[in-house]
């Protein structure tokens, strides 16, 4: 049997971190070397939590560092990889661009691999999405959107990801967001549909369509674990890649267009 990856876990407090610690202890082809919480320092400011030397430590031996700890952590979680020449795993979201810089240049020495979503059937849908885009070039795209009452983005940064990739594989430019459908539609820009409401975790649909005839594509999210699952998926197959900036697409072996 192989021997199993291991890992260090950023944000491993938070609702993603537990769901990859329990996910990773289900499964033996993981091991949590260290799972690593928020940095807390007393009123004299000396740490009291996370002392990342003993981070550094703790996980030698370590496999990759998987990261679910916000723009919070994300800093932390990427000096660590380099640090220590591992591969990086991110799913934290709402990086500034400085973050995505400091992301960018980072892949010049380690792999990351970093999704806004890391949902192996987004990723598909995504491809799919655009393959067909391309197919039916003079197809209006509508891309509709639902979220749980909490969410405070719209459109969500999966549906944006989805409308990017069909501008590209249409070769057009990536038109800004259009939500307010008032007067007529403008040919060839995508509209964004979007619903917030209860505790829907996550649905995407692309909507191509025609004269007579419409393609509808669709994925729902059942539950959070879906990303952990993606995310540990996508740790298991960086071990060992090349440094770059890696997407969920190519986990899947999914061809970039
Ligand atoms: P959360 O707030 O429940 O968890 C984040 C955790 O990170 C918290 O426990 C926080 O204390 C911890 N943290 C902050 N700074 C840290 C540091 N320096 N070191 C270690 N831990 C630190 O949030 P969540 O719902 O678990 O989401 C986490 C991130 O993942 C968010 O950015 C969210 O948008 C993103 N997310 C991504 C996907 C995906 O598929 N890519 C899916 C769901 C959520």
């Amino acid at each position: 049997m192989n021997e199993p990856i291991r890992l260090i876990v950023f944000g491993a407090a938070g609702r993603m971190g537990q769901a990859v610690l329990r996910i990773a202890s289900e499964n033996s082809g993981f091991e949590v070397a260290v799972a690593v919480v928020r940095e807390r320092k007393d009123d004299a400011g000396n740490a009291v939590a996370a002392n990342y030397a003993t981070v550094v430590d703790a996980g030698t031996g370590a496999d990759a560092v998987l990261d679910f700890s916000g723009t919070a952590g994300f800093n932390a979680a990427l000096d660590l990889a380099v640090q220590r020449r591992l591969p990086l795993v991110s799913g934290s979201t709402g990086l500034s661009d400085a973050q995505q810089a400091a992301m960018a240049a980072a892949a010049s020495k380690i792999p990351v691999l970093w999704a806004a979503n890391f949902s192996l059937g987004v990723a598909v849908l995504a491809h799919l999405a655009a393959q067909a885009a391309s197919l039916l070039p003079d197809w209006d795209c509508e891309i509709i959107e639902a979220h749980h009452r909490l969410k405070t983005d719209a459109p969500s940064g999966t549906a944006l990801t989805l409308g990017e990739r069909v501008n590209a594989s249409r070769g057009r430019p990536n038109d800004p967001a259009r939500i307010d459908r008032s007067g007529k539609r403008a040919p060839g820009a995508i509209g964004y549909s979007v619903s917030r409401a209860g505790d829907i975790i996550g649905e995407h649909e692309v909507r191509l369509a025609g004269s007579g005839e419409r393609l509808e594509l669709i994925h729902r999210a059942g539950d959070r674990d879906l990303f952990a699952r993606g995310a540990l998926a996508g740790a298991r197959w960086i071990v060992g890649k090349p440094a770059g900036l890696h997407q969920v697409g190519d986990v899947l072996g999914l061809a970039r267009r």
